[in-house]
């Protein structure tokens, strides 16, 4: 039944689509937009627009940036020989929020897994074995604790270990099946400290 036209049903439609919104909360969505003030709204969508426009991945460590390179890959004063490895951005926020880790980062954009059909090429692997050719003493894997996760860390292993370049994994207070980005700092910091050399 079209209530209320098919305008606003667009609307909804568009904002169901997003991850997490289901049908009542894009409603809920679609009429708080509606009832923003336009200037608002108009801001809503530019900065859709311009990150969709200019966002893309660090020339470095592939996380998104609107730079050449992101402002920790820009940084003189962290260490660049260190390069922490995680599955997403979020999951870089999740470690870069501790404050304790003054290394690099290199971002994958998924996990190997043999089920869903993701192998190594279609993850940021490559992009990282280029930087490991330069210099760097220690990588350290940072992915989650599952099935995708150990498959991804026991594949990099295998690749860095004859680079000689000391390679470890967070291991300790990271709970099996735990998404990073749902980890508290604390817990987050214990794992960094209690990584396990591979
Ligand atoms: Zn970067």
């Amino acid at each position: 039944m079209d209530l209320y036209g098919q305008q606003i049903g667009n609307l909804v439609e568009q904002l169901s689509n997003l991850p997490g919104i289901g049908a009542k909360s894009a409603q809920r969505l679609a009429f708080h937009i509606i009832n923003m003030p336009e200037e608002q709204v108009k801001r809503l969508t530019d900065s859709i627009e311009k990150a969709k426009k200019n966002v893309h991945y660090c020339k470095e460590c592939c996380t998104f940036t609107d730079g050449e390179i992101c402002p920790i890959c820009a940084n003189e004063k962290r260490n660049h020989k260190v390069i922490m490895v995680v599955e997403n951005t979020r999951d870089m926020a999740a470690y870069e929020k501790t404050g304790k880790f003054d290394g690099v980062y290199h971002v994958l954009h998924g996990a190997i897994s043999p089920m869903l059909g993701i192998g190594p090429a279609d993850i940021k692997l490559r992009e990282l074995m280029v930087r490991l050719a330069g210099d760097v003493s220690e990588v350290i894997i940072a992915t989650n604790k599952n099935l995708e996760g150990d498959a991804t860390a026991a594949y990099i292993s295998k690749l860095v270990k004859p680079m000689n370049i000391k390679v470890s994994r967070i291991a300790s207070g990271v709970p099996v099946g735990g998404n990073l980005e749902y980890i508290d700092e604390v817990t987050l910091l214990r794992a960094l400290e209690g990584r396990t050399v591979l």
